[in-house]
């Protein structure tokens, strides 16, 4: 199967900082890719660039074979964008919300019931779909973000710290609906972690950015094996500190 991402170094600076030092990077298609690393490693700064939010000074990024930096518009239409803060618009229920983000992508009246139907179904979050976004704990709100980017049924999902700041019952619903959506309907993940048991319980493969460059990648149990590591906090904590 072709790649679904081919980031090929890609350099980012900000003023003096050097964020990227020639990045690259390829996530296999119906995988999730984890990226792992120290405060300011990259992660970030590499997902905005996938997702046509931020341009890299150099480098190339494709998606599915669409230039993301030549044909931006044509890759936002493959790919949904979870930020680590995501924001809901405060005023507007949850389900008004889903609502809203989906009149933007569905062709029609049935596939935008359909869209947000399936938002209700992510969300999960029962009777309180229809309370305002302001009224919702910070779990609540990620979910419902969380909702908004897979219910519009992207290929590639990009996912900076989904379980960020959420309780166990929230962070295993989140992982839950993720992993559901790789099995079933062949969506490729790449999300960012801080969650090392996290990463080696839900990603296919991992990559460990560590000043702006790609130190180790592969599947967690290699790692582990080719580290003499019991988890992945090991093998982070070995390579990361050299
Ligand atoms: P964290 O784990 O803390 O979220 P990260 O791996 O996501 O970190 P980035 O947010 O990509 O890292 O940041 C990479 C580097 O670029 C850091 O040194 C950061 O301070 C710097 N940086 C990021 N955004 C900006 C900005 N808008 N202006 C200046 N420097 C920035």
């Amino acid at each position: 199967m072709p790649p679904s991402v081919v980031v090929s170094g890609l350099r980012k600076s900000y003023g003096k900082v050097e964020a990227l030092k020639g990045l690259d990077l390829v996530v296999n298609e119906g995988e999730i890719y984890g990226l792992i690393g120290p405060n300011g490693a990259g992660k970030t700064t590499t997902l905005r660039i996938i997702a046509t939010l931020l341009r890299p000074d150099s480098g190339s990024v494709e998606v599915f074979g669409i230039d993301v930096l030549d044909r931006p518009e044509e890759a936002r239409a493959v790919m949904s964008y979870l930020p680590e803060e995501a924001g809901a618009y405060r005023n507007l229920s949850g389900l008004e919300f889903l609502k809203f983000m989906a009149s933007f992508y569905a062709r029609d009246e049935s596939e935008l019931e359909e869209m947000v139907e399936e938002g209700v179904r992510i969300a999960a979050l029962g009777d309180r779909i229809r309370d305002r976004v302001k009224t919702y704990s910070r779990g609540m709100k990620r979910r419902l973000t969380l909702a908004r980017a897979l219910m519009v049924r992207p290929r590639l999902a990009i996912l900076d710290e989904p379980t960020s700041g959420l309780d166990v019952i929230h962070a295993h619903h989140v992982r839950r609906v993720i992993r559901e959506y790789v099995e079933e309907k062949g969506l490729t993940v790449i999300l960012s972690s801080h969650n090392m048991l996290e990463v080696e319980r839900l990603c296919d493969r991992v990559g460990l950015l560590h000043r702006g460059r790609l130190l180790i990648e592969g599947e967690p149990s290699e790692l582990k094996a080719k580290y003499n590591a019991g988890d992945l906090e090991e093998v982070f904590v070995g390579v990361a500190a050299v």
